[in-house]
């Protein structure tokens, strides 16, 4: 009889959880190639604790998800009709995220205000608007790019969300990102640049650098609501952005809208 050893059990157990996570149930074997290392070793104690160590096939990174959609409507549905925090209490439209799946820039807000929560869409309101108008800048439109928040329904009066509130829905976040699996990933404001970071610093401090995240870079700038509030930030909102646009070798357009 043979049996998979420890480690590659344990291995196998988390690959799995992480399929499980990303809504993926279902299983199919491959004939194993003729000469292909063997992952199993004979059921005696001895041989399959040594068996435990050296590189094995779950050393490769995570396998890019392949139906994309189907993946995020499987965290949607998880979410369901969400009462993990008290922020369902006055949401009218949990506001889960929008765009492009396979996008190379995905955009991660504070959370919804009166117009998302209004619409079921993130950043549709007046800040929504500055953000347009600054994807465009950058040579791309709203529909290239994805767009999420850390919490999903809106808080009170618009107040900055609480970290249990965060705490609760950044998972779903997390797990958006593992699907779409952006080149960049650019953090409007402190509550987003903190709680994907889980940093705790000033905004002078953390924008103007690349950061490693999940396989994607992240950067850091200021969110739209408070380049409304104070405008003269935008100049260096836009070398956020072109630090990005460098990366990704995006191009400005000819007369770059403000
Ligand atoms: N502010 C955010 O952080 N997110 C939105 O979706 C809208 C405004």
């Amino acid at each position: 009889m043979h049996k998979l050893n420890p480690s590659t059990q344990k291995q196998l157990a988390a690959r799995v959880n992480y399929y499980r996570e990303m809504g993926i149930y279902d299983f199919y074997r491959r004939p194993v190639e003729e000469g292909a290392p063997s992952l199993f070793v004979e059921a005696e104690p001895e041989a399959v604790i040594a068996a435990g160590s050296g590189a094995s096939l779950f050393d490769s990174p995570l396998p890019v998800i392949q139906d994309k959609p189907a993946a995020l409507k499987a965290i949607r549905e998880d979410l369901g009709d969400c009462t993990r925090c008290r922020l369902h209490q006055g949401r009218k439209n949990l506001v889960f995220g929008v765009g492009n799946v396979n996008a190379d820039i995905m955009f991660v807000g504070e959370g919804p205000g009166a117009d998302e929560d209004a619409q079921g869409e993130p950043f549709v309101g007046r800040a929504g608007q500055l953000l347009n108008n600054m994807i465009s800048a950058m040579g791309i439109q709203r529909a290239d790019v994805y767009i999420a928040n850390v919490v999903k329904c809106r808080p009170p009066g618009n107040r900055t969300p609480e970290k249990d509130e965060c705490d609760t829905c950044s998972p779903f976040l997390m797990r958006q990102i593992e699907v779409i699996r952006p080149k960049v990933i650019v953090a409007l404001g402190a509550v987003a640049a903190k709680n994907l970071l889980a940093i705790n610093d000033s905004m002078g401090n953390l924008r103007g650098r690349w950061y490693d995240f999940k396989g994607s870079k992240l950067a850091v700038t200021y969110h739209p609501a408070y380049l409304l509030r104070d405008p003269r930030q935008k100049k260096e909102a836009w070398k956020d952005l072109q630090m990005v646009m460098k990366y990704l070798e995006l191009k400005a357009p000819a007369k770059a809208p403000e």
